[in-house]
């Protein structure tokens, strides 16, 4: 079947709904909504999604600038702005802790602040500056991918995926990806923009709030446990706001994750790595590979030219050294290209003796590229040859497969774009899980 063209439903799709500005979304009688999730926000629950017209719908001209977002107010303007009120510093955490802890979704809910405060709050900032653009939920798993629209009507995705009493939120760090990686829908139109330390805190805000505080499912965590920084963008060319982003996650009354349950992915910046080595936290490094040998590794991640493997290793040997934290080489297995025998040979010859884990990620397809999955027992020789050199190996688990596709391709869709330029409904039956499936973190 051509890519573009979409797959007859299966009973449980014919739940698909899909929401136009300003209507209730509709539902199968037999399906419901996911708990928590009010049904307003979710627009599209699908296999097949729509391409928008190209331009967007704009704010009418003449509205007001949009308030400035609570996250992103540096703490001595919010200081002098509540001084000003007579109303002590402290009221700042005290919001802090009602939105990122208490999961307040507006000033209003805040009940432990004065009613006029509320008021006055509510008048002069936004508590969250992103918009729920899209929410697609996959009934087979309950993972949820949000497309978020910015104040500067950019758009980013971010994804939680629910598993093993574990709920991780997969958030991105840039609008775009200025990396170049060329299986990789996220940097296909290059970078724009880093977010702000508050849209990544806000894409985990949201995030958490899918959660069921109630939950008493072992396997359905009641907050979230874990973060993969692994959606849209390069984090370490982010490095300082997502360090400030992730200290507000750690946070007892933040959103409580553990350094050690989050897992940064880079494409390798040497320099980086080893300031993220000296910053003395435990987060978890995912250095993304793809290739045991320079010439290959360039064709794949256009950035190896300059930067090179061995250098790459180096600073990876350095984070271990200083962090005492296993590495994580992600190896994204594209059909043909680098899945072969010596391939395999080449990337255990190069790990072996490292204390690093493989994780091998089957190429999710994006439209217009033309790279193929690989076939199992190519799968299973990278597999085989690493373990008989004693490099510790697992496949990423496919997530969320009902819901679109690899990192960065709904936001290029909403914006009506695909790879290859075609205006047409994308086929999305694939998993999601090519930049967004936790690797396991301990
Ligand atoms: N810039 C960071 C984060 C990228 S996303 C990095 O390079 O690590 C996290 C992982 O998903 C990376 O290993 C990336 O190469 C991989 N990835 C991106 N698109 C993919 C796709 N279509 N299929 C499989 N893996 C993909």
């Amino acid at each position: 079947m051509p890519a573009h063209q979409t797959k007859p439903l299966k009973e449980w799709q014919r739940a698909l709904f899909l929401n136009q500005p300003g209507t209730r979304p509709s539902i199968h009688p037999g399906w419901r909504f996911p708990d928590l999730v009010d049904p307003r926000t979710i627009t599209v629950m699908s296999l097949t999604l729509p391409i928008l017209p190209e331009s967007q719908p704009q704010p009418p001209e003449g509205l007001p600038k949009p308030l400035p977002g609570f996250l992103d107010v540096p703490v001595e303007s919010l200081r002098e702005w509540l001084a000003e009120r007579r109303q002590p510093p402290m009221r700042i955490n005290q919001i802090r802790k009602q939105l990122l802890a208490n999961r307040a979704t507006s000033f209003e809910d805040m009940s432990d602040l004065p009613k006029q405060l509320r008021t006055e709050l509510a008048a002069s900032f936004s508590l969250l500056s992103t918009r729920v653009e899209r929410h697609l939920f996959a009934m087979s798993d309950d993972t949820h991918k949000l497309v978020l629209r910015l104040e500067d009507d950019k758009m980013i995705e971010c994804v939680l995926i629910q598993d093993d009493g574990r709920a991780t939120a997969c958030i991105s760090t840039q609008v775009g990806c200025g990396m170049g990686c060329v299986f990789c829908a996220s940097g296909l139109n290059g970078v724009v923009r880093n977010l702000t330390v508050g849209e990544m805190v806000e894409q985990l805000v949201r995030l958490r709030n899918l959660t069921n505080p109630k939950s008493t499912n072992p396997d359905r965590a009641p907050r979230l446990t874990h973060i993969v920084v692994m959606g849209m963008g390069e984090p370490l060319a982010n490095l300082d706001r997502l360090l400030e982003a992730l200290a507000i996650a750690g946070d007892k009354n933040g959103l409580c994750v553990g350094q050690r349950h989050v897992t940064i992915s880079t494409v390798g910046l040497p320099a980086k790595i080893r300031q993220l080595a000296d910053v003395g936290k435990q987060y978890h490094l995912a250095v993304s590979l793809h290739a045991a040998s320079d010439g290959l590794r360039t064709q794949i991640v256009p950035t190896n030219d300059k930067t090179g493997i061995s250098a790459i290793l180096e600073a990876a040997d350095y984070f271990y050294e200083k962090t005492g934290r296993q590495v994580t080489y992600e190896y994204v297995v594209l059909g043909g290209m680098n899945d072969g025998p010596t391939h395999a040979k080449e990337l255990a010859r190069l790990l072996a003796g490292r204390k690093a884990h493989v994780n091998l990620i089957p190429w999710n397809d994006v439209e217009g590229m033309t790279f193929r999955r690989p076939m199992d027992d190519h799968l299973q020789g990278l597999i085989d040859t690493l373990h008989r050199s004693g490099v510790s190996v697992k496949v990423r688990k496919r997530k969320g497969s009902e819901i679109d596709a690899a990192c960065g391709q709904l936001r290029r869709l909403l914006e009506g774009k695909t790879a290859s330029g075609l205006e047409t409904a994308v086929h999305s039956g694939n998993a999601i899980d090519g930049a967004f499936t936790p690797t396991a973190p301990e």
